[in-house]
């Protein structure tokens, strides 16, 4: 099977690789070395050229003043981004589809377009120290009295605290028709209530913190509720499906600069009077790695494609974690024969195959482990066949 982007996709495509290799790439090396921070200037700089070249409303409906880019562009464009470090490539906020069907108007207004044009910035606070790959276990409670709800509980993980003004907490309802139901709600990232109990260091160097918060009595009014009661756990569905997809197309991104920059050193590393890419066992792994990449494009231009067409959501929901599980697994593999290929090089902070293989690992574990993902296509193919999870052929 081949796969051609339509001439849309590609200028697109392009567009985002000049901007990442133009305006991103340069600051890398300056990034890893200082915790992901770069001079707030060019920081700014990167975020108001994503906001005019439209990134951050690729998903906004046209009637919104947004692009409503199709998926398979937006896959396109992301995966450009994943060429470089996400303490980079984050660089920008966008308003995602799923928010134009959960947040009212008023939310929509005070929320979700300032997040499009860099005035609001989120956060999600979902997983807990007993849930994680279970969010239906969440401990968090939000009680509700009269039009205030007050939150309580503990979020890990919570990616991005540090530079957000709001983010999006999931909690249970303690009592009323829906007790026991999922709700979301939006409150700022500062709330009276909210402390970091402990901001722990991870693998990458990022300036996107994944703190440990406490709730305690966070008085949310009940106008920040997105959606009714018990509609939390049907949203979270609707935006994991989208950011697998796009963990998949920052993974291809990934491999795709790995597969460039191990062939170009292979060409240029002389090691006993011969470039090491003459030698078969280099071959070898960057024949394993441009397979890896190709399959794991493939596989995400395709579920892209797929929502584009409008097919069945439920199988959407099996394909978005295919590409997931696969390209995630991939990048992996290509990044630690990139390192293999880069020698002693290979293991410096300053190489992009040792940055991107502490960066992508991860990939296998956030929005649902490479385990999960296996059982969600294996529970689609036992209740919807074949057919029902990979599409017709
Ligand atoms: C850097 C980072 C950033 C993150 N950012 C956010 C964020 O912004 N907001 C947020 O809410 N969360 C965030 N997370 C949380 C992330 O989504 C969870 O870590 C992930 O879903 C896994 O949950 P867990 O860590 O609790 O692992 P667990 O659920 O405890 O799983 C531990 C292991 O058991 C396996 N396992 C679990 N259940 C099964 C099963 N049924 N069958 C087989 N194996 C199973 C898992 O695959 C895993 O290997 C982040 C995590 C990281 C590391």
């Amino acid at each position: 099977m081949t796969f051609t982007l339509p001439p849309e996709a590609v200028h697109w495509r392009d567009k985002a690789r000049d901007f990442v290799d133009r305006e991103l790439k340069p600051y890398e090396v300056e990034a890893e070395m200082n915790d992901g921070r770069i001079p707030e200037a060019a920081r700014k700089a990167h975020e108001k050229a994503c906001i005019a070249m439209g990134v951050t409303v690729m998903d906004v409906p046209k009637e919104r003043g947004g692009l409503a880019l199709p998926i398979l562009t937006q896959t396109a464009i992301v995966e450009q981004f994943g060429r470089v470090t996400n303490a980079l490539g984050w660089c920008y906020g966008e308003a995602q589809g799923w928010m134009f069907e959960a947040f009212n108007e008023d939310q929509i207004a005070r929320i979700v377009m300032p997040v499009t044009r860099g005035e609001i910035h989120l956060c999600y606070a979902i997983t807990e120290e007993n849930a994680g790959s279970d969010p239906g276990n969440i401990a968090t409670t939000a009680r509700r009295q009269g039009d205030t709800y007050t939150i309580t509980g503990e979020k890990w993980h919570v990616t991005s605290h540090n530079l957000a003004s709001h983010m999006v907490v999931q909690a249970k309802l303690a009592d009323g028709p829906h007790a026991g139901e999922h709700c979301l709600f939006v409150c700022p990232a500062d709330a009276k209530g909210v402390t970091i109990a402990r901001s722990p260091a991870y693998a990458h160097n990022y300036n996107h913190h994944h703190p440990i918060l406490r709730f305690d009595d966070v008085a949310v009014p009940a106008r920040d509720r997105i959606g009714a009661e018990g509609d939390g756990m049907g949203f979270t569905h609707s935006w994991f499906r989208r950011e697998r997809l796009l963990i998949a197309a920052r993974c291809c991104g990934a491999m795709a600069r790995l597969i460039e920059d191990a062939t170009d050193f292979a060409k240029n590393r002389i090691v006993s009077g011969s470039a090491i890419a003459d030698h078969q066992m280099i071959q070898a792994m960057l024949a394993d790695s441009v397979l890896d990449l190709h399959a794991a494009r493939l596989l995400t231009y395709e579920a892209a494609a797929a929502h584009d067409r409008g097919e069945n959501l439920k199988s959407l929901h099996a394909r978005c974690s295919i590409a997931k599980l696969f390209a995630s697994e991939a990048a992996f593999r290509v990044a630690d024969r990139a390192v293999q290929i880069f020698g002693g090089r290979g293991y410096m902070r300053e190489n992009v195959a040792e940055r991107f293989l502490r960066e992508v690992r991860v990939d296998r574990i956030w929005e649902g482990t490479s385990e999960i993902q296996r059982l969600i296509i294996a529970r689609s193919l036992i209740k919807r066949g074949l057919e029902g999870t990979i599409g017709p052929n």
